[in-house]
């Protein structure tokens, strides 16, 4: 047996492989375990309308319900996921999940347009997707442009031809494509040229920059975003910034010509039924107020 007293480097390190690989090996099992009893579910983050404040639409985020740990986040299940291959199960399972609360959402007065943006790894980039996501939506009375695909550089980055016919067949029967994370990583300008982007999503790592970061850097993150923005614009792109926490960067978004904000500012991924009873009881008081 090795010494565990952490004089010897070659066991401290071991150890650390063993708790991540003991780690990684809880998070498979989980994973198994909530496919198998349906513990998946995608939680709704709305994005609103910078200028009236109004509901456009909702990302749909994972997460994970289990019975003893609680709500899990998607980071780890995530990179976990891709690594196995078990990502496109799960991505199945999220994009149902979905689309059927969506149109659930949307039988709320004022909510019939609102769209789902349902974020996707390249691995699910497989041929009979475009088909799915089709049936998905006419089974449960949604049009294709109230679905979002929402991908990152990763989908596009080797310029995969596969990868890109999809893509196509999604646009031409009417989903919208959002690139996500822009403006980090190694994401190029000429993705917005190369592949049918509809909307392009401003990374958080921006937006926070906007309150905290010293006066300089706050300057030219501000400028970049503002080119970013007029590019976008001109590719004819929506722009919609992620990570929206307080009123003055808020304020900010606005003035810089970004159309849509998502954050904490609005509101935190909720699980549907509590977004559901909260949305009723808005468009109940807007109904007593106009009556
Ligand atoms: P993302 O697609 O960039 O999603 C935005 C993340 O920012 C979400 O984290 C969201 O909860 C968080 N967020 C939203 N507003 C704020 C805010 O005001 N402040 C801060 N600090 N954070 C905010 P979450 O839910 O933990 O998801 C993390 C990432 O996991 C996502 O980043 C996405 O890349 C991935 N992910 C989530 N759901 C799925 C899914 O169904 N499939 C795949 N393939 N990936 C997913
Ligand atoms: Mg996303
Ligand atoms: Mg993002
Ligand atoms: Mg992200």
């Amino acid at each position: 047996a090795r010494k565990r007293d952490g004089k010897n480097g070659a066991s401290i390190y071991d150890e650390a492989i063993l708790d991540r690989t003991r780690q990684r090996a809880e998070i498979e099992a989980d994973i198994e375990a909530a496919l198998a009893n349906s513990w998946f579910e995608a939680h709704f983050q709305p994005i609103v309308d910078t200028r009236t404040r109004s509901t456009m639409g909702f990302e749909a985020l994972m997460r994970l319900r289990h019975p003893r740990k609680g709500l899990q986040s998607p980071a780890a299940i995530v990179s976990v996921a891709e690594e196995t291959g078990s990502i496109d199960r799960i991505g199945n399972e999220i994009l149902e999940d979905a689309l059927e609360s969506l149109a659930k959402v949307c039988r709320i007065p004022g909510m019939e347009r609102c769209y789902v943006a349902v974020n996707f790894s390249p691995l699910q980039f497989e041929h009979s997707l475009p088909t799915r996501i089709a049936a998905h939506a006419a089974r449960f009375g949604l049009s294709p442009s109230q679905v979002v695909i929402e991908i990152t550089e990763a989908v596009l980055m080797h310029d995969n031809p596969e990868i890109r016919t999809i893509l196509d067949q999604l646009h031409s029967f009417g989903c919208r494509i959002a690139l996500d994370d822009f403006g980090t990583g190694y994401s190029s300008l000429s993705y917005l040229s190369r592949f049918p982007v509809d909307i392009v999503k401003i990374d958080q790592s921006f937006v926070k920059s906007l309150g905290t970061d010293a006066v300089e850097i706050k300057q030219k993150n501000r400028m970049l975003m503002e080119g970013i923005t007029a590019i976008s614009h001109k590719m004819n792109c929506i722009v919609v910034a992620e990570g929206v926490e307080t009123e003055e960067q808020f304020t900010q978004l606005r003035a810089i010509g970004v159309d849509c904000a998502q954050g904490y500012l609005f509101s935190k991924p909720m699980a549907v039924p509590d977004l559901i009873t909260n949305l009723n009881t808005t468009a109940n008081l807007l109904e007593s107020r106009i009556a």
